[in-house]
């Protein structure tokens, strides 16, 4: 997708159901939450980019150069990509064994933070103590290290304004319209299920697939 021109960027299929991660995530957020957030995102991008010399850009340079960007394309461009990574690294039950993550993948998880239960932790934190709306990122830096970070508002670890930069091979969307309705103010709860219905298969691709 980075490589894709920004004109013919798509609003992607859900690659599950809206209610393939309940009890975890129930199905009306999940609904509410692709077909309005994530589908708004995407529309509000297109209309923002429409006529401007960003539409021939390719979508990897224009995250890179983000700060140059008007708040209505950062936001929506941040919020179409993020929500499509978030799709795809969760899933149904045979896609999220921590035994679907690679040995790759694992001994950099357990070289970086110790043990995958301790990723955990430090992630949950990041994800837990973000301020108001935004992610929790896994990504791999410019050096192949893993390491956890945190943006605000629909910023990602893509985008030249992050605090660490970095190829994201993971996500969480801490923006109360994900887990408000079940979790209420509950957003620690809501972060321990989620890791329930990780999708390690994807996460390992992903991690498989950083290029620089
Ligand atoms: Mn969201």
């Amino acid at each position: 997708m980075l490589n894709t021109v920004v004109k013919d960027l798509k609003f992607p299929e859900l690659p599950y159901s809206f209610d393939a991660l309940e009890p975890c995530i129930d199905a009306q957020t999940m609904e509410l939450h692709y077909t309005k957030h994530h589908r708004g995102y995407y529309d509000k991008f297109m209309a923002a980019i429409k006529g401007t010399d960003l539409e021939k850009m390719s979508f990897g340079v224009l995250l890179n150069q983000i700060s140059k960007a008007s708040a209505a394309v950062r936001n929506n461009a941040g919020g179409f990509v993020n929500h499509d990574m978030f799709w795809k690294t969760m899933g149904k039950s045979k896609t999220t064994s921590e035994s679907q993550a690679s040995a790759d993948l694992t001994q950099a998880i357990n070289s970086s933070f110790g043990s995958l239960d301790k990723f955990k932790v430090e992630f949950g934190e990041a994800a837990a103590t973000r301020f108001g709306s935004g992610w929790a990122w896994l990504v791999v830096d410019a050096s192949g290290k893993l390491k956890i970070t945190s943006s605000p508002n629909q910023d990602n670890p893509l985008m030249d304004v992050a605090e660490v930069k970095g190829m994201p091979i993971l996500g969480l969307d801490v923006w109360e319209h994900a887990y408000y309705l079940k979790y209420q103010n509950r957003r620690p709860e809501y972060i321990k299920n989620w890791f329930n219905v990780v999708n390690w298969e994807e996460v390992a691709k992903n991690f498989k697939n950083v290029k620089w």
